[in-house]
């Protein structure tokens, strides 16, 4: 304690003595944080925070890389000046403690006493919720000049990490769009764009996929660079009710997650609770809402490796116009919180009033400073359960099933087998390779094979994510309905990737090797003269298709594929393609084309480019982001369609293929949401961008298609184009309420025509992703329309669920899920399903790709 105590004083001493006074942020700004109406840029944030960091010895900034849009990504990271000269040290005291399968306990016990506890405190990934990025300018200030001993002694116990933003890109446009329409009628209200370019609020789903570089960025800050015990996500909810919710979720619990995560999240949140509370703020709840299942979002993957994830969510204003609340407004409605009244979890209901940003601001400075509190009083109690989550993982690990799972290389897309386990090496998951054949038990499993074992301090992650979902099915009371999923319920990355994991319970030879990448296909080119072929089934083959059509490449699909081929396999003449472009393409897409002895014969498909016109409308849709994303990853050739160009026809003669994502028929003709859900968050946009494509839109599609235009609809657009055309086909979940049938994001079986163009590359049995969406009775057509089914789901309901919750599977037996209309000259073609959804569908990707190329496919037969 002496010790400290001197610490104390030099750091005091050289703080004053070397730096300058910081300046508050009122200073810096010319406003007060939290003021009505005020709101501090992303810019403005950063260059306060480094002012800080310059002149303070508690404060540091470490450069994280960039977002989407090129906005800088930091940390501030705060600590007592003293550690501030340690910080590289008591980063690998964190690292060795993660790696708990590699540390000895009495070591680790040095480590214990010698570490500080790091907690990381993230703000606004969703961007309308702008309270926390300006909290973190008063917190930061606060930290680097607080006088209070109890502060004082607190930062040397631990080191705070706080992301200012972790969408800043979406911080800059909620910021310039509130501003630019003050005073209007329009103030505080929506934008007609996502706040991040391509996934909107969905960003915070990407934390097991992570597709997006704001996911990567904390992701390494997470599991690669500064191994956090504790991690805390502020957000913002809905206006009307409770003030704040703080930890601890509900229920359901993942059954993977160690149970001292649940604990310590207890701990903190009810510190949160006791702070809020004892100064005098209303309205705090825990134990409802929020479930504890679901790996998607930011601080909740943490959950499975080891570190105890945080949510707070505070009741919104309008971005910062101020709201008024009367008391009859206020209502519950949610899991835990039935009804607006006082309860355990919620003991001192707020009694409305006004509301401001202010009120934002203080709940997340109290809350934040409590988090602190907390972890600090308890920095050896954390840093020893961390270690201890890890070193009993890694034990279950080898006195559990299984000993490891295996991926072999023998893949029906060993392209999506690799890019599989790059993502679980980015998860900071250890995997191994053999060099030689793999013998374990009666098995032998080819050189290059991937081998995860489950001893290792991640394991509950690796059980989660690589097995097949069940629903805990938790009631309130005997009796009494299951508690509903907060979100999605399946993620298995072997479905999703559509790869082949075998679990094993077998022991691990010592000769494997540990890998930082992918062991990918091998590829040897020789020197045959029948051209190049490209198996259809690859995840690869269609970024090569792409860039080799802009190049103006003869290529084919194969309707006779050669032998150890498949239907649709995609074909080069010789001269098409120099062994050097083959080799070139081969190395980075990882892609498995081979050389043919001699050219194939008999019928087969000329492809030419079609350009996709992927519509966008005003009413931000995400599944336009995400499928913009997914175009994007692939080089398909598109652009971006709005109402005007649909009703000026301004698409005829750049585009081949009209694409609608999963929008409702309401929003395409009005451009206004119908759900329920999504009106209690709409007002009206601006008039520039208000209205739908209706009806000169509709006019314009219907002569476009009857002329021979394609269009290919996902999951909720397919029933406007049901509507429009009026397809004899309808969607036999429409009107259904959640007790007759709910799929909330499952994987079921599907059968797949794989000798349809659309269905080349897949297997005759694939799994969709159903996320509330629709399946289709079709009627026998008359002639106006032919109609031919692509896929399906099973003839059994007990063939249908393949991971997560669903309830009605009967109603999808037989259904169709995949359509394709001849209207006129056109067609139209009907996806069920989102087959890119969130783009964690990667195996059926494919289905939605092939579709895209169905204007630029000429048959060619054989002579
Ligand atoms: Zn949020």
């Amino acid at each position: 304690m002496r010790d400290k105590l001197l610490a104390l004083i030099v750091g005091l001493l050289l703080s004053t003595a070397v730096f300058a006074v910081p300046p508050t942020p009122e200073e810096f700004l010319g406003f007060s944080v939290g003021a009505d109406r005020k709101l501090a840029s992303y810019t403005q944030v950063l260059s306060y925070l480094r002012q800080v960091a310059a002149a303070s010895d508690r404060v540091s900034i470490d450069e994280l890389g960039e977002s989407t849009l090129g906005n800088e990504m930091v940390a501030v990271v705060l600590t007592s000046a003293a550690n501030q000269l340690n910080l590289d040290r008591y980063r690998e005291i964190a690292s060795q403690l993660a790696n708990a399968d590699q540390l000895a306990s009495e070591e680790a016990a040095r480590l214990i006493e010698e570490g500080k506890a790091i907690a990381l405190v993230t703000c606004t990934i969703h961007s309308t919720e702008v309270g926390s990025t300006q909290m973190a300018m008063e917190f930061v200030h606060d930290f680097a000049t607080t006088v209070d001993s109890e502060k004082l002694a607190w930062m040397e116990e631990m080191i705070v990490l706080l992301m200012p933003s972790i969408n800043p890109d979406g911080q800059v446009m909620v910021v310039d769009w509130y501003n630019e329409h003050l005073g209007t009628k329009f103030e505080g209200g929506q934008m007609p764009w996502l706040y991040h370019h391509y996934v909107g609020h969905d960003n915070n789903r990407d934390f097991y996929m992570l597709t997006q570089k704001e996911s990567r960025v904390v992701n390494q800050v997470l599991y690669h660079r500064w191994f956090p015990q504790v991690f805390l996500d502020e957000h913002q909810m809905g206006s009307t009710g409770p003030r704040m919710f703080v930890p601890p979720q509900t229920d359901p619990l993942a059954p993977e997650i160690h149970s001292l995560i649940f604990r310590q999240a207890d701990l903190i949140g009810t510190n949160m609770s006791y702070r809020l509370e004892e100064s005098g703020r209303t309205g705090v709840g825990h134990n409802m809402i929020f479930d504890s299942y679901w790996p998607g979002g930011t601080r909740n993957t943490a959950w499975w490796k080891n570190v105890t994830g945080l949510l707070t969510e505070v009741a919104s204003v309008r971005i910062a116009t101020p709201i008024q609340i009367d008391s009859g407004e206020l209502r519950g409605g949610s899991k835990g919180l039935p009804e607006y009244t006082r309860r355990a979890n919620f003991p001192s209901p707020w009694p409305g009033g006004d509301w401001t940003l202010r009120d934002i601001v203080d709940y997340e400075l109290i809350a934040t400073w409590a988090l602190v509190e907390t972890v600090s009083e308890n920095r050896s109690e954390f840093l020893r359960n961390f270690y201890r989550m890890a070193d009993e993982a890694t034990q279950a690990g080898v006195t559990d099933s299984p000993s490891a799972w295996i991926v072999s290389p023998d893949q029906h897309d060993p392209v999506a087998a690799g890019r599989m386990v790059e993502l679980l090496l980015e998860h900071g998951i250890r995997i191994y390779t053999s060099d030689r054949p793999l013998q374990l038990g009666m098995t032998t499993y080819p050189a290059g094979t991937h081998i995860i074992p489950a001893a290792q301090p991640y394991r509950a992650f690796l059980l989660t994510m690589l097995r097949p979902q069940r629903y805990p099915e938790v009631v309130p009371y005997q009796g009494g309905p299951i508690y509903p999923p907060y979100d999605v319920t399946s993620w298995s990355l072997p479905i999703a990737f559509g790869v082949e994991v075998v679990e094993t319970d077998r022991a691990l030879p010592e000769t494997l090797r540990q890998i930082d990448a992918p062991v990918w296909p091998q590829v040897a080119l020789t020197e045959g003269s029948g051209g190049y072929l490209i198996p259809h089934s690859s995840d690869s083959a269609f970024t090569a298709l792409n860039r080799l059509l802009r190049d103006g490449k003869e290529i084919y699909w194969l309707l006779t594929p050669p032998e150890e081929g498949q239907v649709g396999d995609i074909w080069l003449p010789f001269d098409a393609l120099s062994s050097s472009e083959a080799t070139a393409l081969a190395e980075e897409l990882h892609l498995p084309i081979r050389s043919l002895d001699s050219a194939p014969t008999g019928d087969r498909m000329r492809v030419r480019s079609s350009r996709v016109g992927l519509f966008k409308p005003w009413v931000a849709s995400m599944d336009e982001g995400w499928t913009r994303w997914v175009l994007e990853q692939y080089d398909f050739p598109y652009i971006n369609l709005n109402n005007q160009d649909l009703k000026e026809g301004s698409f005829r003669g750049a585009a081949d293929v009209l694409l609608f994502p999963d929008v409702s028929s309401s929003i395409i003709t009005k451009g206004e949401p119908d759900s329920p859900w999504a009106k209690q968050f709409w007002a009206p946009l601006p008039p520039e961008y208000s209205g739908g494509i209706a009806p000169e839109g509709e006019e314009e599609i219907k002569k476009w298609v009857e002329a021979g235009g394609t269009v290919v609809a996902i999951d909720s657009s397919a029933n406007y184009f049901i509507e429009l055309f009026g397809l004899p086909v309808s969607n036999v979940l429409d009107g259904l309420d959640e007790s007759q049938f709910s799929a909330p994001g499952t994987m079921v079986r599907l059968l797949v025509d794989v000798d349809h163009p659309v269905g080349f590359g897949m297997r005759p049995e694939e799994v969709a992703y159903f996320a509330d969406s629709a399946a289709f009775q079709t009627r026998v057509p008359d002639p106006r329309f032919g109609r031919q089914v692509i896929a399906r789901y099973p003839d059994d309901d007990t063939d249908i669920p393949v991971s997560g919750y669903i309830e009605g599977a009967e109603l999808l037996e037989r259904r169709a899920a995949v359509v394709e209309y001849r209207v006129g000259e056109g067609r139209i073609v009907l996806i069920g399903f989102r087959p890119q959804h969130r783009a964690q569908t990667v195996r059926t990707f494919k289905l939605l790709f092939n579709a895209l190329y169905l204007p630029g496919l000429e048959m060619v037969t054989s002579d």
